[in-house]
């Protein structure tokens, strides 16, 4: 029997403890542990609430939990409970698949100041991440911006646009659902260093903008590339761009009084404000010879009391394990970091695809484990055993599927009418409904 633990429940984390599960059969038990009561990490506390097809895909990974080979061990921290040297010792393979919940910084002066607030923040804030809880982001100006140009941008940007009317059905949490529906916010900038043909963001995305009930998208038809260039690019993005092009070419709605106002080649210098955020200092771009934004020496202001920068993410490092420092993430070749330790998903790729990327990835090094450590050879590890007597040696009350359950049945108990759940905020409201 080979024991494996994966750290970390998302999608990563689920989708390589399927293809483990194909590869062994019965001949392995699979670990998935995380440092919260219940899991799903991207797809509970990342994806949008509205964007309820895409958390549907929980339902694969329910399967794979409720397989027998499969372990949910939640409210295990590594890092502060257990050491990756300790679940190497008790493991076959310890295998990282912890994402990248940390938001790059944008390194300019004044991103400390309250009111500018990152992506993984704001996210979690509206998502129910416990971290985030109290982020009591600023929604009392009229105006606010949202730094780059990738489908988070635009999540972003949308929740900040939308009426409560437009929520139903989602599972967005009561806080961010009442402290949206008396925001000021009137215009939501989307600034972006380059322009519409080097955006990172999607169609479907994208095109959800021009049906919103009260926010018509402001497009400068200046900003595009004569049409002739459209040719050139991969399908999906000259969708995009089309999308873009039709917004520049349609007024803004006078029936619907918020704007969302693309700015393109608008690289931010500095936020300034009087002990708040107040505005951004932007420079006008151009593209340089290789594609890259070049400033041009012109700046201007956008006026901005939150500002939320939604320009990528990084995997926190973990001490003994080889780190990327660059690229944010693990060092690590095919997925291998080193012997018998592997990572997969964001924390081997960095923060780029969608959900659906990390199944080939966790596939593959499914794959490569299988091929290290064949199915049918022995591997003489205490697994699950040893590492709750550890637990426990240290008071450490790991949560298991049972668990995970009753906390989810709570949540669906407390749903607002049309909403999916009501989803609990803090960390001891989970383990109150276990009675801890
Ligand atoms: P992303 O797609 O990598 O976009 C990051 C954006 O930030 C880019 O526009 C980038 O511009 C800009 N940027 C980076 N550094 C900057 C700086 N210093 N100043 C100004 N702008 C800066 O990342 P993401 O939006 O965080 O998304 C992460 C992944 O999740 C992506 O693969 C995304 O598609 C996926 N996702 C998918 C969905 C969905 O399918 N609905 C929703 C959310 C996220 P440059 O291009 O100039 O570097």
């Amino acid at each position: 029997m080979r024991h494996f633990a994966i750290v970390g429940s998302g999608p990563a984390g689920f989708y390589t403890a399927e293809a483990l599960e194909k590869a062994y059969g019965g001949q392995a038990r699979i670990d998935i542990l995380d440092r919260y009561p219940v899991p799903y990490g991207l797809i509970r506390f990342g994806v949008a609430p509205d964007h309820q097809s895409l958390k549907a895909v929980s339902k694969r990974y329910d399967k794979v939990a409720e397989s027998a080979g499969v372990n949910f061990i939640g409210n295990v921290s590594v890092g502060r409970d257990v050491s990756v040297g300790e679940l190497l010792d008790l493991y076959d393979a310890v295998i990282l698949a912890i994402g990248a919940p940390h938001d790059r910084k944008l390194g300019i002066p004044g991103e400390d100041l309250p009111g500018v607030v990152g992506s993984a923040a704001f996210v979690g804030w509206y998502n129910g991440h416990p971290d985030f809880a109290d982020l009591d982001p600023p929604l009392g100006g009229t105006h606010a911006a949202v730094i780059g140009n990738g489908n988070v941008a635009l999540d972003c940007a949308r929740i900040l646009s939308k009426t409560q009317h437009e929520f139903e059905g989602s599972d967005i949490v009561g806080h961010a659902l009442e402290a949206l529906d008396r925001s000021a916010i009137r215009t939501i900038t989307i600034l972006g260093r380059r322009g519409p043909h080097q955006i990172a963001m999607t169609p479907k995305e994208l095109g959800e903008l021009g049906h919103l009930e009260a926010t018509s998208p402001v497009v400068d038809a200046s900003d595009f590339p004569p049409l002739e260039g459209d040719g050139s690019l991969e399908p999906g993005q000259r969708k995009s761009v089309t999308i873009l092009r039709e917004f520049a070419a349609t007024p803004p709605d006078p029936a619907r009084p918020k704007r969302m106002v693309f700015d393109f080649f608008a690289k931010p210098l500095a936020i300034e404000g009087a002990g708040k955020a107040e505005k951004i200092i932007v420079e006008r771009t151009e593209l340089d010879e290789k594609g890259a934004a070049r400033g041009t020496g012109e700046t201007y202001e956008v006026p901005a009391s939150l500002i939320v920068s939604c320009i990528g993410y990084s995997t926190p490092p973990i001490e003994g394990v080889a780190y990327d420092e660059r690229g944010g993430k693990f060092l690590n070749e095919g997925g291998r970091i080193a012997d018998r330790l592997y990572a997969v998903g964001w924390a081997r790729r960095g923060p780029t695809g969608t959900i659906g990327t990390n199944r080939p990835d966790g596939y593959e090094v499914a794959d490569r484990i299988a091929s290290e450590m064949p199915s049918g050879s022995a591997g003489n590890r205490p697994g699950a055993e040893g590492l709750k007597q550890l637990l426990e040696s240290r008071g450490v009350m790991p949560t298991d599927y049972d668990d995970w359950r009753k906390i989810e049945e709570t949540e669906v108990g407390r749903a607002r009418p049309g909403s999916p759940r009501e989803k609990f905020v803090r960390h001891e409201d989970w383990l109150g409904t276990l009675g801890r």
